[in-house]
């Protein structure tokens, strides 16, 4: 078979796994996803690669030595602490990898199905691993792409009349933000202190956020980047990405609001960005790209592209106090609803000349939705603080309050198996006295 048929059989809806909880038609983790992580365990504490298949983890570096997982000139590149080395390798190397993984997770294969003490070897228990940041990243990029977002804040802030300013449907907007604090899903974040400008004081004060908020977002991860003074052309964008994570891009509202003008947010959103621990390639998201919106005014010739750039992957986001029995969802939405597709952000960000590095994260900026219970802040879901929102367990929220804990889920849903992203999770502890 060519090497594009053993692809697009790793993508067949019909395949299934002798891991037979990635066989759960609502399970994140099914055979025909396979994303990318690093993990350590409770018997072995090293960091290293892993992929993700129903309830287990397969450990590459333990399948490489085992030589059931062949590379380019067998490249060492699992037992890393990050992802970057084999994201390095490129894109044929990632594909190589998935059919590999694909064949010998399938029923049909014996290899490891009928071996107990090979699986031994290379299979771990998810509850039994611990998970960490998969890539190390050079930049971190944030854009703020979706129009209904833009829109929101635009009326919130400035005029409901003129709610987008008329630089937003003429280029992906964004700023560069701040890689050191990425963290991986479960990391507490601490509320931060900042300035705050209250209503009824000439001079700010010096405090506790007050306005703690969540912004829905995806992220995507660099997989082939560009050499500086060379841009990444818009047809060419998706081949440089290695894939999509979930990310929470916390947000300190009172602090943003007096800080953002002239030259944007700074210490409002420095503190902690949440990601989640597992890569989802785009090869794995094929299969649910549908239609971008339609963009008026026609961009610029240096941001079209031919064909469909969106994903149909549903997105929620669930609030839990801290010892709550029950979360609450308090927003639903569908990462189909951005303006601006992946493509055009990188090739935005990289028109001017700008070079991208392997492992760079790109936000995708909130992903809000046309009707009220789809927006991806609660600064949207509660219109500044005006409208509380019922919890579960009988209580409210505007902002968020210590101890409160914010759940992420995504994941597209095909024909009897989901393609998910598993949770990108942060609980709020009080700040710094
Ligand atoms: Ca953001």
């Amino acid at each position: 078979m060519s090497a594009v048929s053993d692809l697009q059989a790793t993508l067949d809806p019909s395949r299934k796994s002798w891991v037979e909880s990635a066989n759960e038609p609502s399970h994140d983790f099914s055979i025909q996803n396979l994303p990318f992580g690093i993990f350590s365990d409770t018997t072995n504490g090293a960091r290293r690669a892993g992929v993700a298949i129903g309830d287990e983890i397969v450990d590459l570096a333990a399948l490489q030595a085992a030589g059931l997982l062949k590379l380019p000139s067998n490249a060492d590149v699992f037992a890393r602490d990050t992802l970057n080395d084999f994201i390095a390798l490129g894109r044929d190397a990632w594909r190589s990898v998935r059919i590999q993984l694909s064949n010998l997770l399938s029923r049909d294969t014996a290899t490891l199905r009928d071996d107990a003490a090979l699986r031994a070897k290379v299979l771990v228990r998810a509850a039994d691993a611990r998970l960490h940041l998969p890539v190390q990243i050079p930049g971190y990029t944030d854009f703020y792409s979706s129009k209904e977002h833009a829109t929101n804040v635009g009326s919130m802030f400035r005029d409901p009349k003129n709610a987008l300013l008329p630089n937003w449907s003429e280029m992906p907007i964004g700023y560069n933000g701040r890689a050191s604090s990425v963290v991986v899903s479960g990391t507490p974040v601490r509320r931060p202190n900042g300035q705050l400008k209250l209503p009824d004081q000439e001079r700010p004060v010096f405090g506790a956020c007050r306005k703690l908020d969540i912004e829905l977002e995806t992220g995507f991860v660099i997989g082939g980047g560009n050499a500086l003074g060379e841009p990444i052309a818009c047809a060419d964008a998706e081949a440089h990405i290695f894939g999509m994570v979930l990310l929470n891009d916390w947000s300190a509202r009172d602090i943003q609001q007096w800080e953002y003008v002239p030259l944007g947010p700074f210490n409002a959103k420095t503190f902690a960005t949440t990601i989640s621990p597992w890569i989802v390639t785009l090869d794995a998201l094929e299969p649910f790209r549908v239609a971008h919106p339609v963009q008026e005014p026609e961009p610029l010739a240096y941001l079209r592209h031919d064909g469909d750039h969106a994903f149909d992957i549903a997105l929620e986001v669930k609030l839990r106090p801290h010892a709550a029995k029950q979360a609450t969802t308090i927003a639903r939405t569908n990462f189909r609803h951005m303006y601006w597709t992946m493509a055009q952000q990188l090739a935005h960000h990289t028109v001017s000349g700008c070079n991208t590095r392997v492992g760079d994260l790109m936000g995708s900026g909130t992903i809000s939705g046309p009707t009220e219970d789809s927006y991806g802040s609660l600064l949207e879901l509660t219109w500044n603080g005006k409208k509380p929102l019922e919890l579960k367990d009988g209580g409210t929220r505007t902002f968020i309050e210590d101890g409160d804990e914010l759940t992420l889920a995504g994941w597209c849903q095909g024909d009897g198996y989901r393609v998910g992203f598993g949770a990108c999770v942060g609980e709020i502890v009080a700040a710094r006295g």
